[in-house]
This record gives structure tokens, C-alpha cells and sequence, in this order.
């Protein structure tokens, strides 16, 4: 049945940008302050008031909309966006409508569906269309005490009112909750890479919303939508969507219509529930904002934040395949952060072995950092002391084993790679002679084994590398070890 339809999907991404201070006030934006002590006239909505345009916010949005492909309007509109909460005293949110900071932009982004497992089945690039980048305030936060109906008390924090905030439209170019699930997992990691959102679902400086319909293939009008809201993980937004297409499917199979309407996630009851119908939706009244004056934006800004701008994740990711020869999962994690990527390179710049800092990272470092809940940022071991323990791999002063050990131990003691192996007990034994003499030893110790072993018993060899590493303490090399027996044994 799901294969007679196509869904159609379009996404809506509140950023909060990343500002000391508010947009239009010079109250602090930090998180998790005292309820209502970052707040003044201007952001409590008192009669008189008047709004001052924050210029970082431009900056800000400039570096967004820039790599995003944005057009930026030298020239846009703040207008009023009339309704009614109580967590928004002016009546009115000051957002743009329809002269908005920017448009027609577009990413270009590694995407594939998942089989049941959540493993990606296969990678493909596509590219999405975003409508636009405009800029807004936020509103305030209502909390509830007690369960939505049955609550007993609310309580108004309007701290987050003023914050400023980027939304960004897409166009309807999403035909399945993964693709939509890469989208904003992307674009997320590129608003981090510039520096211009903090990108944290939890504290809401990060919301998705998504339009959802379904049509028969083929088909060129689109089907009635409907509007999923909040959603606040990446997997509840793909969860959310799947259902609803069902839903939708369902119900036209049942020869029934979709209504316009607005629906929200119950991850409880793993399904989405009718939250307004369109009979109540909001009819906002825009109107140009009297208060402010047109908005102008020059090509000396724009250019001047071009010029700050840093490389792009995905841009990042390709030069990683081609320059240092990487699988796409590799090069797509390493990339995953701004962070994680200047780290890595910092290790292949230090030890010119990218196979192994990229190896190094991913099966171990990132393991040791995600246990103990630390950022590549905090990790206690620099990237020049990774590359010190790459290069005593290369050189064979330690064996890849041993690194493993001695990797641990530099996390947690934060000391060099030298001192840790002596520490261990000293470095692998890579000496000829030294190791000639041991394996001289095994040879004469296991007389019955070597005249079987000549006799063509050969699966034997395998015994006298053990005995050999056994007699070393497990210190040395075992290639030369295979060297040295394989000449001892065969003369
Ligand atoms: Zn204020």
C-alpha cells in the first residue's frame, strides 16, 4: 500500500543565534539564570518601549545564510506577527514576513534510508532547496506545575523572551523521515561549524517542526498537509513522521480526507496526537514593524564575514576521502565536529600517518571520551601526544597491542606516551640478537617439537612463536620473532 504513495515533506528549524545579548535588548541571553532576571521594558513588552537592532545577530545570520547558499537582501522588512499567549505579553512577535533577511538557498548532503537495524543502506548525495533565512524574536516560556489538563499552576519565564532567533524554511524536497533526519542533523553541525548556534535540543536553541503529506505517485498537486510540532530529539522527528505518513496512508485508503491541521509527538504512546485543528489556526495580521527601520545590510558586511568563514562539513568531509584516503564513514565521523576534524588533522599533521590517527580516534579515543562524557575539546590526551604514540607504533618501539594499553593509561594519567611504556615496562624488543637468543633457547628447549616440525609437522610454528613471546614477557616483536624462527627452523 506505502508504495502507491509519495510522501512530501518540508522542514522548519528554529536557531537560536548565538549572542551575549538579546536582539533587540541588551539583556543576557544565558541559560538556566534566575526565572525572569534577564529582562527589561524593552523584552517584557512595556507600553513606550523601543527595540534596538543587536548588530552581532547580523553577523550571525550573515555566516548562516552564507553557508547555506542564501541570497542575503541588501534590504529587508522586520514586520509584527500578531497573536496571543501569555508568555508573549507585547501581543506580537517582531519577525520578518515578506522581505525576509534572506532566500533560495540550498545544501547539497550525503543521505540514505536505514534498514531495521538503523544501519544506513546506502549513501547517495542530494540536494535540498531552502526557501528562506529570516530573522525573529523568541517568545517567552510557559511551565505547567502538574500533568496539561489537571494542571494546578503556570508560571511565565520570560528570560528567553528577545533571544534572537534564525528560522529557517525549507522547500517540500524531503521524500522520507531519514532524508529529513539527515537534513537537520546536518544542518545543525553546520551552524556549530560557523559558529553561530549552539545547536542544544534541551535547552531549545534548536527546534524542528515538519509539514507532512502524502500523494499517489505520479501525482503533481500536493496532498493536505499537516504540521508536526515539537519535536525535540532527531529521533522523535524522524519517529513522528513515519507515523504520520501511515496515518495519512491510512486514512485516504480508508477513502477519507486529511485535514489541515497541527499535531504533536507522544513518544510515550509512540504516535502523533491533534493538537489544533485549521479552524483555530492563527490568522497573524502581519504588518511592517513601525519601530524599526528597514533593515540594510551592505556587501562590505557580508564580504567582511565571508572572509571569517570557516570550511564547510561537507566540503571537509570529501577533502578527507581524497587528501588522506578515508572510507566515507570515517571521513563523515571525523568530520561529525569542528573539533574532532582540527584534531585529527592536527595528529596527521604531527605523525604523517593519517591511516592510523584516523584508526586511533575512532576505535579508541572516541570510546574513551564518550565514556567518560568528555568533548574532544577536554580530551586528555593532545593530539600531539597521539601522534608521539602513532610514531613509536611506526618506528616498532611499542606493537599495536601494547598502544592500546598505553593509550588508556595516557587518558587517564594524562602523561606522554614515553613515559607510560617505560612505566609498562619498557618498550617493545625489536633487537635481532636479543631475539636470536631467545629463540635459540626455545629451539633447544623443545627438541621433540623441532624434529616434528622438520619432519613436516608445520602447523607447528605457530608453538614456537608463543613460546618465544612467552619467554620475552610478551615484549617482543612478534614479526622479527617470525622472522628469526623461520630462519632458525628451516636452515
Ligand atoms: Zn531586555
Amino acid at each position: 500500500m506505502r508504495e502507491k504513495y509519495e510522501p512530501v515533506i518540508g522542514l522548519e528549524i528554529h536557531a537560536q543565534l548565538k549572542t551575549e545579548s538579546k536582539i533587540f535588548c541588551g539583556c543576557s541571553t544565558r541559560f538556566g539564570d534566575t526565572p525572569n532576571g534577564n529582562t527589561c521594558p524593552v523584552c517584557l513588552g512595556l507600553p513606550g518601549a523601543l527595540p534596538v537592532l543587536n548588530r552581532e545577530v547580523l553577523r550571525k545570520a550573515t555566516r548562516a545564510a552564507l553557508a547555506l547558499h542564501l541570497h542575503i537582501n541588501h534590504e529587508s522588512i522586520f514586520s509584527r506577527k500578531n497573536y496571543f499567549y501569555p508568555d508573549l505579553p507585547k501581543g506580537y512577535q517582531i519577525s520578518q514576513y515578506d522581505r525576509p533577511f534572506s532566500e533560495h538557498g540550498w545544501v547539497e548532503i550525503p543521505t540514505s534510508e536505514r534498514n531495521a537495524t538503523g544501519q544506513a543502506i546506502e549513501w547517495r548525495m542530494k540536494r535540498f532547496g531552502i526557501t528562506r533565512l529570516h530573522l525573529e524574536e523568541d517568545a517567552g516560556k510557559s511551565l505547567h506545575e502538574g500533568m496539561a489538563e489537571s494542571a494546578t499552576k503556570s508560571y511565565v519565564d520570560l528570560n528567553r523572551s528577545g533571544t534572537p532567533l534564525a528560522e529557517i524554511v525549507s522547500e517540500p524536497d524531503f521524500r522520507s523521515s531519514w532524508e529529513a533526519y539527515d537534513y537537520v542533523q546536518f544542518l545543525r553541525r553546520t551552524l556549530l561549524y560557523v559558529e553561530v548556534c549552539d545547536g542544544n535540543l534541551e535547552e531549545g536553541n534548536f527546534r524542528c517542526d515538519a509539514n507532512v503529506s502524502v500523494r499517489l505517485k505520479g501525482a503533481e498537486k500536493f496532498g493536505t498537509r499537516t504540521e508536526l510540532k515539537n519535536l525535540n530529539s532527531f529521533r522523535f522527528l524522524q519517529k513522528a513522521i513515519e507515523y504520520e505518513i501511515d496515518r495519512q496512508i491510512e486514512v485516504l485508503e480508508a477513502g477519507g480526507r486529511i485535514t489541515q491541521e497541527t499535531r504533536l509527538w507522544n513518544e510515550r504512546e509512540a504516535k502523533t496526537v491533534l493538537m489544533r485543528s485549521k479552524e483555530d489556526a492563527h490568522d497573524y495580521r502581519y504588518f511592517p514593524e513601525p519601530d524599526l527601520p528597514p533593515l540594510l545590510i551592505s556587501e562590505a558586511f557580508i564580504q567582511a564575514q565571508r572572509e571569517v568563514m570557516p570550511e564547510l562539513p561537507e566540503a571537509r568531509r570529501r577533502r578527507f576521502v581524497a587528501e588522506y584516503g578515508l572510507s566515507f564513514d570515517d571521513a563523515a565521523q571525523l568530520t561529525d565536529s569542528k573539533g574532532l576534524a582540527d584534531y585529527f588533522e592536527a595528529v596527521v599533521k604531527a605523525s604523517g600517518n593519517a591511516k592510523a590517527a584516523a584508526n586511533w580516534m575512532l576505535n579508541e579515543l572516541v570510546r574513551e571520551l564518550n565514556h567518560s562524557g568528555k568533548s574532544i575539546n577536554d580530551s586528555p590526551v593532545t593530539a600531539e601526544a597521539l601522534a608521539a604514540m602513532i610514531e613509536m607504533i611506526d618506528n616498532q618501539t611499542i606493537s599495536g597491542k601494547m598502544g592500546k594499553d598505553v593509550l588508556i593509561e595516557m587518558y587517564q594519567s594524562g602523561k606522554a606516551a614515553k613515559e607510560v611504556v617505560e612505566a609498562l615496562g619498557g618498550a617493545q624488543i625489536s633487537d635481532v640478537e636479543q631475539i636470536r637468543a631467545m629463540v635459540e633457547q626455545v629451539v633447544a628447549g623443545n627438541a621433540k617439537q623441532v624434529e616434528a616440525y622438520r619432519g613436516g609437522k608445520t602447523t607447528l610454528f605457530g608453538f614456537f612463536v608463543g613460546q618465544t613471546l612467552k619467554a620475552s614477557g610478551g615484549k617482543a616483536n612478534p614479526q622479527i620473532v617470525n622472522q628469526v624462527l623461520k630462519e632458525m627452523l628451516d636452515s
